[in-house]
């Protein structure tokens, strides 16, 4: 599925859209180059599972726990590009019952899970204060059934 965001509002809204199709376990990837808007997104769906706390890009702590139900853990590892070692108990998080938010995933050579909905975002212009393209796949049948439902809230036009 193709979108065009327009505004960070919009990145909010998709983002409240795309949580009311997750539950437990399961694993979203997001890719797109520094502040174009992956974690807007992620701020949007901890917005919608109620969290209300601050969402900001863990590019330092590399992992932010955001307590909702499930609980949301947001990854990013994109500080992994110096060469830091690594040892977050990766493996671990993915397995207990949370949502898993990754920014940069290609950056880890830790394996990761294959089946995940992926979100790619672009600049559609070359300015940061304009529009986005929001490319959005799925691997795996329970990730190919939210995006069907996905395209089905985002085409019903309600915002
Ligand atoms: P990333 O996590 O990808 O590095 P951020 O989400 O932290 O990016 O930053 C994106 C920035 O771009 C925010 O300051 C946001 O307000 C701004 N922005 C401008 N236009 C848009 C848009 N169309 N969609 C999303 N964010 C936008
Ligand atoms: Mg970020």
């Amino acid at each position: 599925m193709d979108l065009i965001i327009n505004n960070e509002d919009e990145m909010l809204a998709l983002g409240s859209e795309i949580a009311s199709l997750l539950e437990a376990d399961d694993v979203v990837y997001l890719t797109g180059e520094l502040g174009v808007g992956k974690t807007t997104l992620v701020r949007g769906i901890a917005r919608a599972r109620g969290y209300n706390g601050r969402v900001t890009s863990p590019t330092f702590t590399l992992m932010n726990i955001y307590e909702a139900d499930p609980p949301l853990y947001h990854f990013d590892f994109y500080r992994l590009e110096t060469g830091d070692t690594y040892d977050l108990g990766l493996e671990d998080y993915l397995e207990k019952q949370g949502i898993s938010l990754i920014e940069w995933p290609t950056l880890t050579d830790r394996s990761l899970p294959a089946e995940a909905l992926l979100i790619a975002i672009t600049l559609r212009y070359d300015d940061y204060d304009l529009a986005r393209s929001v490319q959005i796949t799925a691997r795996g049948a329970k990730y190919e059934k939210k995006l069907e439902g996905l395209m089905k809230l985002v085409h019903s036009g309600h915002r």
